[in-house]
Protein backbone atom coordinates (compact mmCIF):
# COMPACT_ATOMS: atom_id res chain seq x y z
CA UNK A 1 0.00 0.00 0.00
CA UNK A 2 1.43 3.69 -0.91
CA UNK A 3 1.76 4.51 3.23
CA UNK A 4 1.74 8.58 2.16
CA UNK A 5 -1.57 8.18 0.70
CA UNK A 6 -3.37 9.86 4.05
CA UNK A 7 -1.80 12.17 6.60
CA UNK A 8 -0.64 9.04 8.84
CA UNK A 9 2.38 8.52 10.55
CA UNK A 10 4.81 5.61 9.73
CA UNK A 11 6.94 3.78 11.82
CA UNK A 12 10.42 2.65 10.37
CA UNK A 13 12.29 0.40 11.26
CA UNK A 14 15.73 -0.42 9.86
CA UNK A 15 16.59 -4.18 9.68
CA UNK A 16 20.15 -3.70 7.87
CA UNK A 17 21.10 -1.40 11.30
CA UNK A 18 19.52 -4.37 13.49
CA UNK A 19 21.67 -6.46 12.11
CA UNK A 20 24.62 -4.34 12.51
CA UNK A 21 23.98 -3.74 16.08
CA UNK A 22 23.91 -7.54 16.14
CA UNK A 23 27.38 -8.24 14.63
CA UNK A 24 28.41 -5.43 16.75
CA UNK A 25 27.85 -7.29 19.95
CA UNK A 26 29.45 -9.97 18.45
CA UNK A 27 32.72 -8.19 18.57
CA UNK A 28 32.14 -6.42 21.43
CA UNK A 29 32.71 -10.12 22.84
CA UNK A 30 34.45 -12.12 20.57
CA UNK A 31 35.13 -14.95 22.89
CA UNK A 32 31.13 -15.76 23.65
CA UNK A 33 27.93 -16.62 21.26
CA UNK A 34 25.44 -13.64 21.00
CA UNK A 35 22.09 -14.33 21.63
CA UNK A 36 19.27 -11.90 21.09
CA UNK A 37 16.03 -11.26 23.57
CA UNK A 38 13.17 -10.58 21.32
CA UNK A 39 10.37 -10.95 23.92
CA UNK A 40 7.10 -8.53 23.82
CA UNK A 41 7.08 -8.43 19.35
CA UNK A 42 10.70 -7.55 19.46
CA UNK A 43 10.26 -4.98 21.64
CA UNK A 44 7.37 -4.38 19.35
CA UNK A 45 8.93 -3.82 16.25
CA UNK A 46 7.49 -7.02 15.07
CA UNK A 47 8.78 -10.23 15.16
CA UNK A 48 8.19 -11.74 11.82
CA UNK A 49 10.67 -9.20 10.49
CA UNK A 50 13.22 -9.08 13.59
CA UNK A 51 13.53 -12.77 14.16
CA UNK A 52 14.67 -13.67 10.40
CA UNK A 53 16.52 -10.63 9.89
CA UNK A 54 18.75 -12.00 13.03
CA UNK A 55 18.81 -15.17 11.85
CA UNK A 56 20.77 -13.59 8.93
CA UNK A 57 22.98 -12.48 10.69
CA UNK A 58 23.94 -15.40 12.42
CA UNK A 59 21.87 -15.34 15.74
CA UNK A 60 21.04 -18.70 16.61
CA UNK A 61 19.95 -18.72 20.18
CA UNK A 62 16.67 -16.31 21.22
CA UNK A 63 14.94 -15.73 24.21
CA UNK A 64 11.25 -14.77 24.93
CA UNK A 65 9.09 -14.32 27.50
CA UNK A 66 6.06 -16.57 26.97
CA UNK A 67 5.33 -20.03 24.95
CA UNK A 68 3.17 -18.13 22.60
CA UNK A 69 6.36 -15.92 21.70
CA UNK A 70 8.49 -18.49 21.28
CA UNK A 71 6.03 -20.19 18.88
CA UNK A 72 5.36 -17.07 16.70
CA UNK A 73 9.23 -16.74 16.68
CA UNK A 74 9.63 -20.27 15.48
CA UNK A 75 7.39 -19.66 12.67
CA UNK A 76 9.07 -16.66 11.89
CA UNK A 77 12.35 -18.51 11.63
CA UNK A 78 10.62 -20.53 8.42
CA UNK A 79 13.08 -23.69 9.28
CA UNK A 80 16.31 -21.79 10.13
CA UNK A 81 18.27 -23.48 13.13
CA UNK A 82 17.81 -21.83 16.51
CA UNK A 83 17.44 -22.14 19.71
CA UNK A 84 14.65 -20.71 21.41
CA UNK A 85 14.18 -20.40 25.24
CA UNK A 86 11.64 -19.31 27.14
CA UNK A 87 12.41 -17.21 30.48
CA UNK A 88 9.13 -17.01 32.10
CA UNK A 89 9.19 -20.83 32.27
CA UNK A 90 5.82 -22.63 31.90
CA UNK A 91 2.28 -24.34 33.47
CA UNK A 92 2.70 -27.79 33.72
CA UNK A 93 0.05 -28.75 31.26
CA UNK A 94 1.95 -26.44 28.41
CA UNK A 95 5.02 -29.01 27.85
CA UNK A 96 3.87 -30.65 25.13
CA UNK A 97 2.97 -27.16 23.23
CA UNK A 98 6.63 -26.65 24.10
CA UNK A 99 7.93 -30.04 22.88
CA UNK A 100 6.19 -29.43 19.44
CA UNK A 101 7.53 -26.12 18.69
CA UNK A 102 10.66 -27.01 19.90
CA UNK A 103 11.08 -23.67 23.03
CA UNK A 104 13.24 -25.14 25.62
CA UNK A 105 11.90 -23.62 29.06
CA UNK A 106 13.80 -21.84 31.68
CA UNK A 107 13.91 -23.40 35.19
CA UNK A 108 13.12 -21.12 37.93
CA UNK A 109 12.59 -23.52 40.56
CA UNK A 110 13.33 -27.18 42.06
CA UNK A 111 9.83 -28.00 41.46
CA UNK A 112 9.91 -27.16 37.82
CA UNK A 113 13.00 -29.43 37.40
CA UNK A 114 10.92 -32.39 38.52
CA UNK A 115 7.55 -31.78 36.41
CA UNK A 116 10.63 -31.62 33.41
CA UNK A 117 11.55 -35.17 34.84
CA UNK A 118 8.14 -36.44 34.71
CA UNK A 119 6.80 -35.34 31.77
CA UNK A 120 9.84 -34.28 29.39
CA UNK A 121 12.69 -35.38 30.09
CA UNK A 122 14.38 -35.27 26.99
CA UNK A 123 13.16 -31.71 26.29
CA UNK A 124 16.34 -29.13 26.40
CA UNK A 125 16.34 -26.27 29.34
CA UNK A 126 17.79 -23.79 30.87
CA UNK A 127 19.00 -23.18 34.37
CA UNK A 128 18.44 -19.44 35.89
CA UNK A 129 19.68 -18.26 39.29
CA UNK A 130 18.26 -15.33 40.91
CA UNK A 131 21.94 -13.86 42.16
CA UNK A 132 20.54 -10.92 43.51
CA UNK A 133 17.83 -9.21 41.53
CA UNK A 134 14.92 -11.20 43.40
CA UNK A 135 12.66 -11.69 40.88
CA UNK A 136 12.79 -14.98 38.74
CA UNK A 137 15.40 -17.89 39.32
CA UNK A 138 16.20 -20.54 42.00
CA UNK A 139 16.95 -18.65 45.23
CA UNK A 140 20.37 -18.84 47.30
CA UNK A 141 18.64 -21.97 49.27
CA UNK A 142 17.57 -23.84 45.85
CA UNK A 143 21.22 -23.23 44.92
CA UNK A 144 22.71 -24.95 47.69
CA UNK A 145 20.65 -27.32 47.65
CA UNK A 146 21.41 -28.26 43.65
CA UNK A 147 25.38 -27.45 44.13
CA UNK A 148 24.45 -29.77 47.09
CA UNK A 149 23.29 -32.50 45.30
CA UNK A 150 24.22 -32.26 41.56
CA UNK A 151 22.13 -35.64 40.83
CA UNK A 152 18.85 -33.95 40.81
CA UNK A 153 20.04 -32.76 36.84
CA UNK A 154 20.90 -36.75 35.92
CA UNK A 155 18.84 -37.29 32.82
CA UNK A 156 17.98 -33.90 32.73
CA UNK A 157 19.25 -31.92 29.00
CA UNK A 158 20.63 -28.60 30.88
CA UNK A 159 21.77 -26.71 27.92
CA UNK A 160 22.50 -23.40 29.19
CA UNK A 161 23.13 -22.00 32.91
CA UNK A 162 21.67 -18.07 33.59
CA UNK A 163 21.59 -15.07 35.66
CA UNK A 164 20.01 -11.46 34.97
CA UNK A 165 21.62 -8.12 36.35
CA UNK A 166 19.96 -6.04 38.47
CA UNK A 167 21.71 -2.72 37.77
CA UNK A 168 23.79 -3.30 34.75
CA UNK A 169 22.99 0.48 33.50
CA UNK A 170 24.69 1.59 36.49
CA UNK A 171 28.30 0.21 36.32
CA UNK A 172 29.24 1.48 39.74
CA UNK A 173 26.47 0.22 41.60
CA UNK A 174 28.12 -2.67 43.79
CA UNK A 175 25.44 -5.18 43.64
CA UNK A 176 26.93 -5.65 40.20
CA UNK A 177 30.22 -7.37 41.49
CA UNK A 178 28.26 -9.16 43.77
CA UNK A 179 26.24 -10.64 41.25
CA UNK A 180 29.71 -11.42 39.07
CA UNK A 181 31.00 -12.66 42.07
CA UNK A 182 27.80 -15.33 42.98
CA UNK A 183 26.97 -16.22 39.31
CA UNK A 184 31.04 -17.36 38.79
CA UNK A 185 31.00 -19.12 41.80
CA UNK A 186 27.43 -21.34 40.26
CA UNK A 187 29.13 -21.20 37.17
CA UNK A 188 32.32 -23.18 38.78
CA UNK A 189 29.75 -25.82 40.40
CA UNK A 190 27.94 -26.10 36.63
CA UNK A 191 31.20 -26.29 35.05
CA UNK A 192 31.31 -27.40 31.18
CA UNK A 193 27.51 -25.74 31.31
CA UNK A 194 27.15 -22.63 28.63
CA UNK A 195 26.60 -19.46 31.22
CA UNK A 196 24.73 -16.81 30.86
CA UNK A 197 24.71 -13.57 32.32
CA UNK A 198 24.88 -10.19 30.73
CA UNK A 199 22.11 -7.53 28.64
CA UNK A 200 22.61 -5.01 26.82
CA UNK A 201 24.17 -2.45 29.55
CA UNK A 202 25.93 -5.90 31.36
CA UNK A 203 27.69 -6.51 28.08
CA UNK A 204 28.88 -2.89 28.22
CA UNK A 205 30.11 -3.77 31.20
CA UNK A 206 33.21 -5.18 30.23
CA UNK A 207 35.05 -9.25 29.42
CA UNK A 208 33.87 -9.99 33.25
CA UNK A 209 30.75 -9.90 32.34
CA UNK A 210 30.69 -11.42 29.08
CA UNK A 211 30.65 -16.07 29.95
CA UNK A 212 29.58 -17.99 27.21
CA UNK A 213 26.42 -16.43 25.71
CA UNK A 214 25.09 -12.99 25.23
CA UNK A 215 21.55 -11.66 25.86
CA UNK A 216 21.60 -8.48 24.56
CA UNK A 217 17.72 -6.82 23.18
CA UNK A 218 17.37 -3.23 23.68
CA UNK A 219 21.26 -2.93 22.56
CA UNK A 220 20.24 -4.44 18.68
CA UNK A 221 17.61 -1.87 18.35
CA UNK A 222 19.50 1.16 19.12
CA UNK A 223 18.91 1.61 22.77
CA UNK A 224 21.19 2.56 25.32
CA UNK A 225 20.94 2.28 29.01
CA UNK A 226 20.57 5.69 30.08
CA UNK A 227 21.04 9.09 28.38
CA UNK A 228 24.24 10.16 27.16
CA UNK A 229 25.57 6.43 28.47
CA UNK A 230 28.42 5.96 25.59
CA UNK A 231 27.43 3.40 22.88
CA UNK A 232 28.38 1.77 19.85
CA UNK A 233 25.16 0.84 19.00
CA UNK A 234 22.94 2.82 16.32
CA UNK A 235 19.09 3.79 16.29
CA UNK A 236 17.21 1.36 14.38
CA UNK A 237 13.48 3.00 14.80
CA UNK A 238 12.46 6.31 14.04
CA UNK A 239 9.03 7.80 13.56
CA UNK A 240 8.22 10.13 10.53
CA UNK A 241 4.61 11.83 11.10
CA UNK A 242 3.59 14.43 8.47
CA UNK A 243 2.59 18.12 9.21
CA UNK A 244 -1.46 18.43 8.62
CA UNK A 245 -1.42 22.48 9.56
CA UNK A 246 0.76 25.13 10.70
CA UNK A 247 -0.20 28.31 12.79
CA UNK A 248 0.82 31.33 14.19
CA UNK A 249 0.64 31.85 18.17
CA UNK A 250 0.26 35.06 19.24
CA UNK A 251 1.84 36.44 23.24
CA UNK A 252 -0.84 34.52 25.75
CA UNK A 253 -2.53 31.73 23.35
CA UNK A 254 -2.18 28.42 24.57
CA UNK A 255 -2.31 25.23 23.37
CA UNK A 256 -4.33 21.58 23.18
CA UNK A 257 -6.16 19.77 26.24
CA UNK A 258 -6.29 21.82 29.22
CA UNK A 259 -4.14 24.62 27.91
CA UNK A 260 -1.13 23.26 29.55
CA UNK A 261 1.52 25.68 27.15
CA UNK A 262 1.23 29.51 26.91
CA UNK A 263 3.44 31.46 24.70
CA UNK A 264 5.11 34.27 25.93
CA UNK A 265 6.24 35.14 22.56
CA UNK A 266 5.02 34.77 18.92
CA UNK A 267 5.96 31.37 17.51
CA UNK A 268 5.10 29.27 14.81
CA UNK A 269 3.39 25.78 15.72
CA UNK A 270 3.04 23.00 13.56
CA UNK A 271 0.43 20.32 14.40
CA UNK A 272 1.27 16.56 13.47
CA UNK A 273 -0.59 13.69 12.79
CA UNK A 274 0.89 11.16 15.79
CA UNK A 275 -0.32 10.68 19.16
CA UNK A 276 -0.80 8.66 21.91
CA UNK A 277 -3.09 6.09 19.86
CA UNK A 278 0.55 5.55 18.18
CA UNK A 279 2.11 5.09 21.43
CA UNK A 280 4.02 8.62 21.82
CA UNK A 281 3.29 8.56 25.70
CA UNK A 282 1.10 11.06 26.85
CA UNK A 283 4.15 12.20 29.13
CA UNK A 284 5.75 13.54 26.41
CA UNK A 285 3.98 16.64 26.29
CA UNK A 286 5.69 19.65 27.55
CA UNK A 287 9.00 18.31 27.73
CA UNK A 288 9.24 15.56 24.53
CA UNK A 289 10.72 16.84 21.21
CA UNK A 290 10.92 15.94 17.58
CA UNK A 291 12.97 16.49 14.74
CA UNK A 292 13.03 18.64 11.36
CA UNK A 293 16.20 17.95 9.57
CA UNK A 294 18.61 18.58 12.58
CA UNK A 295 16.54 21.25 14.48
CA UNK A 296 14.36 19.97 17.61
CA UNK A 297 10.89 20.77 17.54
CA UNK A 298 9.95 21.19 21.12
CA UNK A 299 6.37 19.34 21.39
CA UNK A 300 3.68 22.45 23.17
CA UNK A 301 1.14 21.09 25.07
CA UNK A 302 -0.38 17.99 26.01
CA UNK A 303 -0.18 14.76 23.38
CA UNK A 304 -3.54 13.96 21.94
CA UNK A 305 -4.93 10.55 20.97
CA UNK A 306 -3.67 11.45 17.07
CA UNK A 307 -1.67 14.53 17.00
CA UNK A 308 0.83 16.46 18.60
CA UNK A 309 2.08 19.95 18.12
CA UNK A 310 5.81 21.13 17.90
CA UNK A 311 7.12 24.25 17.95
CA UNK A 312 8.61 25.17 14.79
CA UNK A 313 9.67 28.65 15.14
CA UNK A 314 13.21 27.97 14.88
CA UNK A 315 13.07 25.84 11.21
CA UNK A 316 14.35 28.02 8.30
CA UNK A 317 13.30 25.69 5.68
CA UNK A 318 9.58 26.49 4.53
CA UNK A 319 7.10 24.02 5.92
CA UNK A 320 3.86 22.95 4.39
CA UNK A 321 1.24 20.08 5.02
CA UNK A 322 3.00 16.90 4.70
CA UNK A 323 6.45 17.93 5.53
CA UNK A 324 7.60 15.21 7.79
CA UNK A 325 8.44 15.80 11.74
CA UNK A 326 10.89 12.77 13.14
CA UNK A 327 10.91 11.04 16.57
CA UNK A 328 13.09 8.83 18.55
CA UNK A 329 15.79 7.84 16.42
CA UNK A 330 18.84 8.70 18.08
CA UNK A 331 17.09 10.75 20.54
CA UNK A 332 15.31 7.96 21.90
CA UNK A 333 16.58 8.22 25.95
CA UNK A 334 16.43 11.77 25.97
CA UNK A 335 12.40 11.25 24.43
CA UNK A 336 12.39 8.44 27.62
CA UNK A 337 14.24 10.78 29.82
CA UNK A 338 11.08 13.29 29.19
CA UNK A 339 8.90 11.44 30.20
CA UNK A 340 10.62 10.12 33.06
CA UNK A 341 10.53 6.47 32.06
CA UNK A 342 12.87 4.21 29.73
CA UNK A 343 13.04 3.69 26.51
CA UNK A 344 11.95 0.12 26.63
CA UNK A 345 8.73 1.19 27.96
CA UNK A 346 7.25 2.99 25.18
CA UNK A 347 8.86 0.89 22.34
CA UNK A 348 7.04 -2.13 23.61
CA UNK A 349 3.70 0.39 23.20
CA UNK A 350 4.16 1.51 19.58
CA UNK A 351 0.49 1.18 18.45
CA UNK A 352 -0.21 -1.18 16.30
CA UNK A 353 -2.09 1.50 14.35
CA UNK A 354 1.49 2.71 12.58
CA UNK A 355 2.53 1.92 9.05
CA UNK A 356 5.22 -0.17 10.04
CA UNK A 357 7.84 0.15 7.35
CA UNK A 358 10.72 -2.29 6.93
CA UNK A 359 13.74 -1.29 5.44
N1 LIG B 1 17.74 -11.22 29.94
C1 LIG B 1 16.58 -11.20 30.63
C2 LIG B 1 16.30 -12.25 31.63
C3 LIG B 1 15.65 -10.17 30.39
O1 LIG B 1 14.49 -10.15 31.07
C4 LIG B 1 15.96 -9.18 29.42
C5 LIG B 1 15.03 -8.07 29.14
O2 LIG B 1 14.55 -7.39 29.98
C6 LIG B 1 17.17 -9.24 28.73
C7 LIG B 1 18.04 -10.28 29.01
C8 LIG B 1 17.55 -8.20 27.71
O3 LIG B 1 17.72 -6.94 28.30
P1 LIG B 1 18.15 -5.65 27.48
O4 LIG B 1 17.01 -5.29 26.60
O5 LIG B 1 18.40 -4.61 28.52
O6 LIG B 1 19.37 -5.99 26.71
Amino acid sequence: TDTRAEPAPRLIIDLATIQQNYRKVRDLAPGAEAGAVIKANAYGLGAMEVVPALADAGCRTFYVAHTSEGREARTALAGRPADIYVFNGFWPAELPALRDAELFPVINELAQLEQLREQAPDLPCALHFDTGMNRLGLGPEETDALIANPARLDAIDVRQIMSHLACADEPVYPLNARQLERFSRIREAFHGIPASLSNSAGILLGPDYHFDVLRPGLALFGGVPAPGYPSPFEPAVEIDAPILQIRTLRPGDTVGYGATFTADTPRRIATVAAGYADGLLRAFGNGGFGRIGETRVPILGRVSMDLIGVDVTDVDSPLTPGHPVCFLGGDIEDMADSAATISYEFLVRLGLRFHRIYK
